[in-house]
């Protein structure tokens, strides 16, 4: 049963959400139709992604692999719903990200790839990852850093040559770059930041058949707007879809 008071909150925060999108899409001429939003449920009870699932949200969004393995087996019956891992994750907690997520956002080292992949061959599964780029330089973030480029070609050099050897790994399917921006960048800095890792992306052999575009995950509650002019593909709504937590 879903609960109808959360029902009715979730819609018109929804709605909300989706008229912003389409506005940024339709200012930045795209299809809005290209844009992923992923609901990121975090620290939310099931009964918000019950009800976020009835009102049509298929992606969901988690950054605990606990929690993500917890609410993976408690929605199992929903078969097209789509979890995406969108946290820093530690080696000893990868086993429930290759086990559960359709997703995974935050790829920031080889390391981790690898571990991944050895362990994503034991469940027979393939799993489409964003590696992520920390392109404003800002030292609590993790990923490649790419601040300092174009400038300094070597950053993207030690991206690619990472990008080239995750390529190689079979259970792993290289979809495009993330990134996260400081939280309280002025409007400018987040659009030539998201247009950063856009042109970033462009110089990137993110994917093998040349036809295929690349993603980019970028843009969370208060700044999808600006990652939208500047091209991303998949937004990660929490606080304006759930509220504070
Ligand atoms: C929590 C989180 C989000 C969503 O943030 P809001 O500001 O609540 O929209 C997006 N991306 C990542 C990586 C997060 O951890």
């Amino acid at each position: 049963m879903v609960n109808v008071t959360l029902l009715q909150r979730y819609q018109q925060a929804l709605e909300r959400v989706q008229t912003q999108i389409k506005a940024a899409a339709f200012q930045a001429q795209r299809d809005p139709k290209e844009i992923t939003l992923i609901a990121v449920s975090k620290q939310q009870p099931i009964a918000a992604i019950e009800a976020c699932y009835a009102l049509g949200i298929r992606d969901f969004g988690e950054n605990r692999s606990d929690e993500l393995a917890q609410k993976a087996q408690q929605l199992a019956h929903l078969t097209d719903l789509k979890w995406h891992f969108i946290g820093h994750l530690q080696s000893r907690q990868s086993e429930a990200v290759a086990r559960y997520a359709h997703y995974f956002h935050a790829l920031d080292r080889l390391k981790i790839a690898q571990r991944l992949s050895q362990q994503l061959q034991v469940f027979n599964r393939h799993l489409p990852v964003f590696l992520q780029v920390n392109i404003s330089g800002e030292l609590s973030k993790s990923g490649w850093p790419c601040a300092l480029w174009p400038e300094h070609e070597q950053e993207r050099t030690a991206l690619l040559n990472d990008l080239l050897t995750i390529q190689q790994l079979p259970y792993l399917q290289v979809q495009g770059l993330m990134t996260l921006l400081p939280y309280e960048a002025a409007n400018e800095s987040l659009l030539l930041w998201f247009k950063r890792l856009a042109q970033l992306a462009e110089t990137l052999p993110l994917h093998s058949q040349p036809a295929a575009r690349s993603y980019l995950s970028m843009g969370m509650s208060h700044d999808f707007q600006w990652a939208i002019a500047a091209g991303a593909t998949h937004i990660r709504v929490g606080t304006a879809l759930f509220g504070e937590i």
